[in-house]
């Protein structure tokens, strides 16, 4: 199945007016920037698997990555160590809990259980093959300029905010150290994890991203394979099962594709071989999820006929 133009335009074009307006939800708070952006913001866009691009509201505005970074920093880790080894130290199991929670880790030995919440994502960042903080922080943002076709750059803003507030992360990266899960200098593991949540992408951006997963590992737009077609269900699984944090049993249930939020308020879904949905609007519902954002790419998703479950 490959879906025309029109039928995409029209898609994108009637979610962002269904939900421009919808109100609810509030900025995250616990980081000082994102308190600050301006709430009103409201895009979406959708990149397909052979390349094809469509956007619309606020789409060249750039914002804070966020917890999707986590996906791209377990692609690069999993590409670098293997999927069985990687798979073996970072674990692939839902958590049920929020993005920090302290009780994931005491779960399971102060051991995580999946990379896409913050323990793992801390695991994943501190398992990346590099000699140092600035050539770990390199890798992960080369990585990211790879999946999303552009130069990224770190926000110093975004950066600074979060580098002097992030001592529940630090906390929870003595804990795994306590668990023999983290795998170079802990404080070295939390400072580049946290560089890697100030990236600073468009919603165009965040659409490439996950439609090089769309397209099996190979960018879209560049044409260059990021990673391994082998590696990309393991990530498509991960995000389904912990993507959307605790809302992400829901998320499977009514809309069908694996996503991942971030709480700068970008949310991806990919569509396997077909494309990849972002939207972006910084109000959270409680679980750190964007309210538009879930709407619109719900909307879109169910618009194209693209929930996994469905068949076709
Ligand atoms: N940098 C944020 C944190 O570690 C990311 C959390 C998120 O987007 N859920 O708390």
């Amino acid at each position: 199945m490959s879906l025309d133009d029109a039928t995409i335009a029209q898609a994108v074009g009637s979610a962002h007016a269904a939900h421009r307006d919808d109100p609810g939800g509030a900025n995250a708070s616990y980081i000082p920037y994102l308190a600050s952006v301006d709430p009103s913001l409201f895009a979406v866009a959708v990149v397909t698997a052979d390349g094809r691009v469509f956007s619309t509201g606020d789409d060249r505005f750039e914002f804070a990555i966020e917890s999707i970074s986590k996906v791209f920093t377990m692609a690069l880790a999993m590409e670098q160590v293997g999927a069985a080894a990687f798979h073996a130290k970072i674990g692939a199991d839902p958590t049920g809990l929020p993005f920090n929670s302290v009780m994931a880790l005491d779960l399971n030995k102060d051991r995580p259980l999946s990379p896409l919440v913050n323990a793992g994502a801390i695991a994943s960042t501190s398992l990346v093959t590099a000699t140092g903080a600035d050539d770990r922080w390199n890798r992960i943002l080369s990585a990211q300029r790879d999946f999303a076709a552009r130069e990224l750059q770190l926000s110093d803003e975004v950066n600074d905010s979060e580098q002097t507030t992030n001592f529940h992360n630090r906390a929870m990266a003595w804990l795994l150290y306590g668990g023999d899960s983290i795998f170079c200098d802990p404080m070295e593991a939390v400072d580049v994890y946290t560089r890697q949540c100030s990236t600073l992408i468009t919603t165009v951006d965040l659409a490439t991203m996950g439609a090089t997963l769309a397209a099996g590992g190979r960018n879209p737009i560049t044409g260059t394979r990021v990673i391994s077609s082998g590696n990309v269900p393991h990530i498509l699984a991960e995000m389904t099962m912990e993507g959307m944090y605790t809302r992400s049993g829901d998320w499977a249930y009514t809309v069908g594709l694996p996503a991942k939020s971030g709480v700068g308020g970008g949310i991806v879904a990919v569509a396997p071989g077909e494309l990849a949905i972002a939207a972006f609007s910084p109000p959270l519902d409680d679980a750190g999820n964007s309210v538009r954002a879930q709407a619109a790419v719900a909307d879109v998703a169910s618009e194209l006929g693209l929930n996994l479950y469905a068949g076709s």
